[in-house]
């Protein structure tokens, strides 16, 4: 299997009929990086900078994140790498930064806590920024989006940002922006978003919590829990439709995308990037590289209009054998 996915790693992701279409990783540890690279992966599409934050006992510093960034962005230079800005509250806490709440998914979290402290979100920004210089090759992603007045003011301080390091003499360009859209008002919204920014992830694991009222980690309601329900399916394919005028680039980084067949579904949308774990990286390759975009839009226009997650699912392995 190893020597397969070496073989597999130079080649593209590429259909049986041409279709290209580009496999990135999501990482948090700088561990991460080689083996991402060794798995053929494009760029970095979800570099979800809480996990550094979460392994240490205070804040790292500016100048510490400088460090820790600058490794993500050497070790996949000249490939892009998309840095989340912190992303905490909900499951995800800081011992030295408790948050308590009632009902933390609904609370205080992602861009709603770093909008709060500006203190941690231009740390953060100015880090990723001077972390670049030199090298051009980051991306900055706003987490947790639920309006358009955060996407705007959140601009406003990268671009301050950006423009104090400018001054300051660093080597830097202006990185470009995006959003996860893993909020079902952002869904709604995609069109007004997309004329801000230059790129947009779809967080499926968030946006299927929050449109299917199911709390991601709650084993009891863990059957509720379908990346194929067909709400989750059509508000994937709203997004797409919405923004397919605006020139922005769409990816998914949720763990649908490491699904084989959740990429299929994906890629037959029109979405242009898939963002997964290394691990799953090479089998989607593999899958994706054995179908023609035909038949996958063949198999989504047989499973959008069914009414369960359980049809969509079985469909889907029964389209797949035959198209085997
Ligand atoms: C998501 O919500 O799908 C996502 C990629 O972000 P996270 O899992 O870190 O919340
Ligand atoms: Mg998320």
């Amino acid at each position: 299997l190893e020597e397969e996915f070496q073989t597999l790693k130079d080649l593209p992701c590429e259909t049986l009929d041409g279709a290209r279409i580009r496999l990135f990783v999501n990482t948090g540890l700088s561990a991460d990086i080689n083996r991402s690279l060794d798995r053929g992966a494009e760029g970095i599409g979800l570099y979800r900078t809480e996990v550094p934050f979460m392994v240490r006992d205070r804040f790292p510093t500016e100048a510490d994140q400088e460090l820790i960034y600058r490794q993500q962005l050497e070790g996949f230079y000249p490939a892009p790498v998309t840095m989340r800005t912190l992303d905490i509250g909900g499951d995800k806490a800081l011992p030295y930064f408790p948050i308590k709440e009632e009902n933390p998914f609904l609370g205080w979290r992602g861009i709603r806590v770093t909008l709060d402290h500006l203190e941690i979100f231009m740390a953060q920004i100015r880090a990723m920024i001077k972390a670049s210089a030199g090298l051009h090759n980051l991306k900055i992603m706003l987490p947790m989006i639920s309006n358009v007045a955060e996407v705007e003011d959140a601009l406003a301080l990268i671009r301050r940002a950006y423009a104090e390091l400018k001054e300051e003499s660093y080597d830097v360009v202006m990185p470009q922006v995006g959003v996860m859209i893993e909020v079902p008002a952002a869904v709604y919204q995609a069109k007004e978003l997309a004329r801000l920014v230059d790129f947009m992830s779809v967080g499926s694991n968030d946006l299927t919590q929050y449109l299917l009222a199911v709390d991601r980690n709650n084993s009891r309601v863990a059957d509720l829990y379908h990346s194929f329900h067909p709400a989750v399916l059509r508000a994937l394919q709203n997004i797409v439709d919405s923004v397919k005028d605006e020139g922005v680039k769409l990816s998914v980084c949720g763990e649908m995308a490491g699904d084989p067949m959740g990429a299929i579904l994906i890629m037959a949308m029109g979405y242009d990037t898939l963002s997964m774990s290394s691990t799953s990286l090479p089998k989607v390759k593999a899958v994706l590289r054995n179908i023609t975009m035909e038949q996958a839009r063949f198999m989504l226009h047989q499973v959008l209009p069914l009414a369960h997650a359980d049809a969509v699912k079985q469909t889907m392995v029964q389209l797949m054998r035959e198209a085997d």
